[in-house]
């Protein structure tokens, strides 16, 4: 899957064009639409879109509804530019609907655009989050106490095929073959050598008690209950 598909629908073409400028330059694939019929037109689900409301052919509004017809899940920001149009869109049953008031700063444009592709991803990809530790699998990023740490890539595996079993055992068995290779075969030594790393990577001293636990000739256990650790 290439980047998230973002529909402008704009018929002021300096608009548009700028619009497209920006988003093509923040890492987003565009497709620009400058009639209400091109943008019923458009093949597959946009990501999101970004709508006009005043357009030749026709009212944005409609637009919308069309859209939202064939995509029920689908994301749209507004682009409205007088007030009474702005209590039109509130008044839209649709919690897909945002809306920005022309005219609006790009620099606000494009952060609603990374919160709503944002959302999209977080849909897919679960965030371990416990306060103290936040484990992106999306992101596939992890942060501890409010700072990044960089894990290893078995390191991550590991600790993310833990996490979305918290409070479970998972045997030596299943996280060799679920972390390592289907067709793993002899020591599961290298399975302690991983635990012992990410738990030093996690900020935890040997002989401290651990997030992890070792049940011995069984497996490890990731405990999300909040146990008295040093601070
Ligand atoms: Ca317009």
């Amino acid at each position: 899957m290439g980047e998230p598909m973002i529909l402008i629908v704009e018929d002021d073409a300096a608009i548009g064009s700028n619009l497209q400028r920006a988003l093509d330059a923040a890492g987003y694939d565009t497709t620009l639409a400058s009639t209400a019929a091109d943008a019923r037109s458009v093949p597959i689900e946009p990501a999101l879109v970004l709508l006009d409301l005043g357009l030749p052919d026709g009212d944005g509004l409609d637009v919308a509804k069309d859209l939202l017809d064939r995509w029920p899940e689908l994301r749209i920001i507004m682009m409205t530019a007088r007030a009474d149009e702005m209590d039109v869109v509130l008044g839209l049953d649709s919690g897909a609907i945002d809306y920005v008031t022309k005219p609006f700063r790009l620099a606000e444009l494009l952060a609603r655009v990374r919160a709503h592709t944002r959302a999209l991803d977080d849909d897919a990809a679960p965030v371990y989050d416990d306060g103290d530790l936040i484990v992106d699998t999306g992101a596939r990023r992890v942060i501890l106490g409010g700072s990044e740490i960089v894990l290893r890539a078995k390191e991550f595996d590991l600790l993310v095929e833990l996490i979305s079993h918290s409070d479970k055992v998972v045997t030596r068995e299943q996280l060799m073959t679920r972390v390592w290779d289907e067709n793993w075969f002899g020591s599961t030594k290298t399975l302690d050598v991983h635990i012992a790393a990410l738990r030093r990577r996690l900020g935890e001293q040997p002989g401290a008690p651990s997030r992890i636990t070792a049940l011995r000739g069984v497996g490890y256990r990731w405990d999300s209950v909040d146990r008295e650790r040093p601070t």
